[in-house]
């Protein structure tokens, strides 16, 4: 807090396609789509046109105890282009208030069910679900926990096999295994009946871009079957194209029984989140008056009527503008230009998949003895000042998710800021190295 007191923020004032300008007119790219959350660029004229359009139809309207017509169009439309048995959604506003969502939602499945001992969940260490508080305690950085005091007895975490933590000479079907066994392990000592769900990400984006091989899922699945546990995907990030298909899931061949959706849901225009279900779960709360089965569970204004025109238009731009092949014709070539920066002393390794990479900074190196700035605090201030928006994470983590629609041009511009901004803090760095030894 102190630095951003001290230095102040850039304030954007304007945004058009890949760019932000600030005040002074000042062009930056940004290389995260707004966190994630603009897949297809900003101010896209079509998304806009729609939303304009249906203000003046209904300007709010509570899915409490009433519906939209466009908040059911947009469902329909969304359902019929996802893979898999999922019949329901349900709206949130935000990213953190679909894991809450869907958190409550598996646990008063089994309380439902007659089981309500079951209702622990399980899911990563290096997760992050959002900053609400059952979402806080599903993630895994302790850190984020340290204040929040100990009511965090149902929620687990078991170890997923990052490449950076696999045992040495260790081969990666093996890591799979191993992490596997652990997780079985840990059901079986938690007790299979007191777990609800297993929640996880397709694509660790918060713990540096971490991908995990689909043979995990599919084991996963496997497992949540044999123990009978709902298994929730936190698409949050992966979803609407990020990686290549709609939902990051699909490359796995196997269906998770609970997705959570937000950030690119509206393209990041009108902040919407969700959580989408089988018919199977959605029947289970279906009920007698005051059978108790009800999920007395909602937000006033999530499914906004603006949010859902947003929705509808941002998925009729992913069909007609072909974004899922472009994700595929490019993910390569921008993959591996920034792979290239792994010759870097400076890189510890570059990750990821499709539109959705991390460059991880030697979190040992420091640019200055005197105030021991960051590595990769020093870059995203030096890339700020040529014009590029990255998202650094801290512990030398740095998020790069240019829009889906990016040109390769615009893609191969990104590459360059930052192979740019690794040479010079090298040079400086040789410099100091060579004034020190006089
Ligand atoms: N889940 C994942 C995977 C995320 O990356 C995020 C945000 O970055 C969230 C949940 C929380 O979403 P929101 O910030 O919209 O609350």
């Amino acid at each position: 807090m102190q630095v951003y007191l001290e230095k102040g923020l850039i304030i954007f004032e304007r945004s058009e396609g890949g760019y932000y300008y600030d005040q002074k007119g000042k062009k930056y790219i940004d290389a995260t789509s707004n966190l994630l959350s603009s897949n297809l660029g900003h101010n896209h004229p079509r998304i806009i046109q729609q939303v304009a359009k249906q203000l003046n139809q209904i300007d709010s309207c509570t899915l409490i105890y009433s519906t939209s017509k466009i908040s059911i169009e947009y469902t329909h439309k969304l359902l019929s282009q996802i893979q898999g048995s999922f019949r329901h959604l349900f709206f949130t506003n935000s990213g953190s208030e679909a894991t809450d969502t869907g958190i409550k939602m598996a646990k008063q499945y089994y309380f439902n069910k007659g089981q309500p001992q079951k209702n622990k969940i399980i899911s990563l260490k290096g997760a992050y679900h959002g900053s609400t508080i059952a979402a806080t305690a599903a993630s895994g950085n302790e850190y984020d926990k340290r204040a929040l005091g100990e009511e965090f007895s149902t929620f687990k975490q078991v170890r997923a096999p990052n490449n950076s933590n696999k045992p040495l000479n260790m081969t990666d079907e093996a890591w799979v295994d191993e992490c596997i066994r652990e997780m079985e392990d840990k059901i079986k000592s938690e007790q299979p009946e007191t777990i609800a769900a297993l929640l996880v990400e397709p694509v660790q984006l918060s713990n540096g871009v971490v991908v995990f091989a689909d043979r995990y899922f599919q084991k996963l699945r496997s497992i949540c079957d044999k123990y009978n546990i709902l298994f929730m995907v936190d698409e949050v990030a992966t979803g609407f194209g990020r990686t290549g298909t709609l939902f990051a899931y699909e490359e796995w061949g196997v269906q998770p029984d609970i997705v959570l959706m937000a950030k690119s849901m509206t393209n990041g225009l009108i902040p919407m989140g969700g959580v989408l279900v089988t018919g199977e779960i959605y029947d289970n709360f279906c009920g007698e008056l005051n059978s108790t089965k009800e999920f007395s569970h909602g937000y006033t204004s999530s499914g906004h009527p603006l949010a859902c025109a947003a929705g509808l238009a941002t998925l009729e731009c992913i069909v007609q503008e072909s974004i899922l092949n472009q994700v595929k014709e490019h993910e390569n070539q921008l993959f591996q230009s920034l792979k290239v920066l792994e010759s870097s002393p400076l890189v510890e390794s570059v990750q990821g998949k499709g539109y959705m990479l991390g460059v991880n900074f030697n979190p040992n190196l420091y640019t200055d003895d005197e105030f021991e700035w960051e590595l990769g605090g020093v870059i995203e201030m030096l890339l700020k000042k040529k014009g590029l928006i990255p998202y650094y994470e801290g512990e030398g983590k740095t998020i790069i998710a240019p829009p889906l629609n990016s040109t390769i041009n615009q893609l191969m511009e990104i590459v360059e800021k930052i192979e740019k901004a690794c040479k010079l803090v090298e040079q400086s760095l040789k410099l100091k190295e060579k004034s020190r030894r006089g």
